[in-house]
């Protein structure tokens, strides 16, 4: 189980999106949760997604994260959690 960072709440990893710092990157959405590297975890759901902030994956990721790699991160990821909303179950 994982730690939602913007709601708190535990869930399994295959509910959540991680959130990978890449150095050369910035950030990124690892969908399949294969890849390596220092991960965050957000809902699949536009709430949370939305939620992101400096302080929370700067804190998550031990890395400083600017303002523009969370707008960055937010505009990648609204593709993928579209439509959805956090299951309540
Ligand atoms: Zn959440």
């Amino acid at each position: 189980m994982r730690t939602c960072l913007s709601c708190r709440e535990k869930k399994p990893k295959k509910e959540l999106i991680r959130i990978l710092l890449n150095e050369e990157n910035g950030l990124t959405a690892d969908l399949t949760g294969k890849k390596n590297g220092r991960g965050a975890y957000v809902c699949n759901s536009v709430t949370c997604v939305d939620k992101l902030n400096v302080k929370s994956l700067s804190a998550a990721l031990k890395s400083p994260v600017s303002e523009r790699m969370i707008q960055e991160i937010k505009a990648s990821l609204e593709d993928s959690v579209k439509d959805k909303q956090c299951k309540q179950d």
